[in-house]
């Protein structure tokens, strides 16, 4: 028998083992294994098996790294699917499949000793009575770990060896599970009753559940129908969390499991928790894995392993949780799946959204797209009939949505003297609070004290050596910061243009520092804390804080985007937006949809109690729509105007768009290198034949990502020879941040209605580039980012 590897290294290529006597039967679709490449010795994946192969001379598998360790021939299909689509080598998306920490031949479980009681044989022998303390100890707990049974009875290993000669007790090694929330005590929770609204999405979302089981049944036939995925659109409050939860029940009911991703951010403790309260606690101990970045190595393996030999059946985690071996899988939720954080910015340049909604659809698992602003993609698909949306219009127990008030800062600018930050209304609103012993939740996306540096006399500006960018002036360590390559250099004490050396250089533009500052003089008595990431250096930072405002021992809290998602304080009745008109000047088509849902979530911090809450959006430009919509709560009048502008432009969610971004340290050849591409691209996707010859081993699953396309009977893609008539190139043209870190980028955008094909003449296209040594291409399928 013949295995075909990918390997861990990038070759965009497929290599052909023997499979030697001693492995014969350990070898399966998914083991990974350990391979001779050239002089060295190498991890790779089976991906396939064959009964002959067309080299001669193979080399045999050198061994089979751990049984549990394979990647299910589910996932494997859809690290398949990811190559294709996300246009990068099939082993870079077979690596994102797998956590670090399981991939990693050395790692693997922990093994502790144990002490265990034994069956006692004839009379009980009389102790002494060191030994018998720890007898008493023992013979209550039954098993324990040594180390732990000796700081109990105060004893040493060495007596508790006693009691194993005598044949009381045996001491072995045995697995030890790390788990991270061992130390929490989380009380169990019970279903809530559900408001009407929640009932009626909870009894769609089981009856797409039940439908994909009778339809299993039937999947024999090898037809595919579309599986389901809904859009669940429920305000700020709206109590979407309980709808998972007893979904997730049904899917247990099922005998199937569910993942469910939260962005990284969210994944705090309070957010676990909920999870843990009703599947995980007395007797369901492991029901429900967490995966996340704050884990250690061995923390994560153990909970992966979890999931892998079923004694977890939830996985709960960040992005790469999508990946979580759960089997058989009935059910993905994604919440606030307008989330940027949920595209991996480095290959694969995956979308975890549209991965759970690809692997929904390859194991008939339903997916459920929860968010109170949903992303124009998703909210695309409900019109046009891919998604089933659901709604859930108004908070739970009669909260009121808070009441937002736009301040318009030209006039607080025209009033005052220097730059205006806080406007009277905003002021006089965190009097009230402090006063009626309120809180308050006070946002500003800028960390830093002031963004630029300049001199007045000869136009400097303090920029970045390394990026285009402007240096952020941070005051507690007198320093200046870039905050894209993290360049740091003193502040100057004169402008240092050697012929001007003017002393009067000044700091302009605003961050969290400066907001900090001035809140502390103007509001002397009020207990200020400020939440960004130079704050926030340690892994429990976050925690201590919030634990601190939720307890009331802080009145205002200022961050950035930390702040923003998810946070639940009944007593915060106020959130000022200190600029919220900041990001809708950048250079992105989803300026506006980003401002509308940074708004709309900062808002919905307010007003989560007894009181109603109130919101002031300090704005220069207060009359935008993003602003207007996002004030009067009305998403779908967002979307209405938002989506005339896509589909005018040619813009996602009206087609699909990919970036092709070229970096070097030369300009001239980074641009030159863009301006070929750019050629390349135009004879492939403008000559019929050529594309055709590309585009002949079409993914089968196109059908979901690609309007127009046609599938034939047996559910495979027929090539169109028109099928990039409705491509547009444009470009190259310098990033909207030409230089960052010493880079030079140049841009390509391609626009079109059937991404799954152009990917695969972008690979093809990739594969024969010929670039100069010294010059790269990033291929980003559905970009987040256009940076
Ligand atoms: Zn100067
Ligand atoms: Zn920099």
């Amino acid at each position: 028998m013949i295995a075909r590897v990918s390997l861990e290294i990038a070759l965009r290529k497929e290599f052909d083992y023997s499979i030697p006597p001693e492995l014969e039967g350990q070898v399966d679709v998914g083991s990974r294994v350990q391979v001779p490449f050239g002089a060295r010795k190498v991890l790779g994946v089976v991906t396939a098996a064959a009964e002959e192969s067309g080299h001669a001379n193979l080399k045999p598998i050198i061994k089979v790294i751990g049984t549990q360790t394979l990647v299910t021939a589910k996932v494997l299909k859809l690290a398949r699917w990811i190559g294709e689509y996300y246009c990068c080598a099939p082993e870079t998306a077979l690596r994102s499949v797998l956590p670090e920490a399981v991939r990693k031949e050395d790692a693997g479980w922990r093994e502790r000793l144990f002490v265990r009681v034994l069956p006692v044989i004839g009379g009980f022998p009389k102790l002494p009575k060191s030994q018998q303390r720890v007898w008493n100890i023992i013979e209550e707990r039954r098993g324990i770990l040594l180390a732990e049974l000796a700081a109990l009875a105060s004893t040493t290993a060495a007596t508790i060896r006693k009691l194993e000669d005598r044949g009381l007790v045996s001491i072995t090694n045995e697995i030890s599970v790390r788990d991270p929330y061992a130390n929490e005590t989380i009380l169990a929770s019970q279903p809530i009753v559900l408001n009407p609204a929640q009932a009626v999405a909870l009894q769609k979302i089981k009856a797409a559940m039940n439908r994909n089981e009778d339809r299993e049944l039937k999947i024999e036939d090898g037809k595919r129908e579309p599986s389901s995925t809904l859009l669940l659109h429920g305000v700020t409050g709206s109590g979407k969390t309980e709808i998972y939860l007893q979904a997730i029940a049904h899917s247990l009911e099922q005998g199937k499991g569910a993942i469910v991703l939260v962005p990284e951010i969210s994944l705090t403790p309070q957010t676990v928790e909920r999870f843990k309260a009703r599947f995980s606690s007395g007797k369901l101990q492991t029901l429900v894995a967490v995966l996340h970045s704050h884990l250690s190595a061995g923390e994560r393996h153990d909970e992966w392993h979890k999931i892998r030999q079923g004694r977890a059946r939830i996985a709960i985690g960040a992005r790469s949780a999508i990946f979580a071996p759960v089997e058989p899988l009935g059910l993905i939720i994604v919440d606030e799946e307008h989330e940027s954080t949920y595209k991996q910015e480095e290959s694969p340049r995956y979308h975890a959204r549209d991965v759970a909604v690809m692997r929904g659809q390859m194991e008939n698992a339903v997916v459920v797209l929860g968010s109170a602003t949903p992303s124009m993609e998703s909210f695309y698909n409900c019109k046009i009939g891919k998604f089933t949306l659901l709604d859930l219009p108004e908070r739970v127990d009669n909260q009121k949505m808070p009441h937002v008030r736009v301040v318009d800062m030209r006039q607080t600018a025209r009033d005052g003297k220097g730059p205006p930050i806080f406007s009277p209304q905003l002021k006089e609103a965190i009097t009230q609070r402090l006063e009626r012993k309120e809180q308050t939740i006070l946002f500003l996306n800028r960390r830093g004290y002031s963004t630029s540096l300049q001199c007045p006399k000869c136009g400097y500006l303090a920029n970045c050596p390394n990026c285009s960018i402007t240096l952020t002036y941070h005051r507690p360590e007198q320093k200046l910061a870039c905050h894209i390559c993290g360049h740091v250099e003193k502040v100057p004490p004169a402008c240092p243009e050697p012929k001007c050396k003017n002393p009067a250089i000044r700091f302009a533009g605003t961050g969290t520092q400066k907001v900090e500052d001035i809140l502390g003089k103007l509001f002397p008595h009020a207990r200020i804390r400020r939440m960004d990431a130079d704050v926030m250096k340690r892994k429990d930072d976050y925690q201590r804080v919030l634990g601190e405002f939720r307890r009331g021992k802080i009145d205002i809290l200022i961050g950035t985007q930390m702040i923003a998602k998810g946070l639940h304080f009944p007593n915060v009745t106020l959130v000022g937006i200190i600029y919220a008109d900041m990001a809708l000047h950048q250079p992105d088509f989803r300026a506006a949809e980003r401002t509308f849902q940074l708004l709309t979530q900062v808002a919905g911090r307010a007003g989560r109690g007894e009181v109603e809450g109130e919101v002031f959006v300090q704005a220069f430009t207060p009359f935008h729509p993003a602003i207007q919509f996002a004030r009067r709560h009305d998403f779908i009048g967002f979307y209405e105007q938002e989506i005339e502008f896509r589909k005018q432009l040619k813009y996602p969610p009206s087609s699909r768009a990919a970036l092709l971004t070229l970096k070097g340290r030369n300009e001239d050849k980074v641009k030159f290198s863009a301006e070929h591409l750019k050629r390349e691209l135009e004879k492939l996707t403008k000559s019929t034949a050529a594309s055709a010859a590309v585009v002949s081993t079409l993914v089968d699953d196109a059908g979901l990502f690609d309007e127009g396309v046609k599938l034939n009977t047996r559910g495979a893609c027929v090539p169109q020879a028109n099928a990039f008539r409705d491509l547009i190139i444009s470009g190259p043209s310098p990033a909207p941040l030409l230089r960052a870190e010493n880079f030079y980028r140049y841009q390509i955008m391609l626009r079109t209605r059937a991404m799954s094909r152009l990917s695969q003449v972008l690979a093809h296209i990739v594969g024969k580039l010929v670039l100069p040594d010294d010059v790269m291409l990033a291929v980003d399928i559905d970009p987040a980012n256009l940076g």
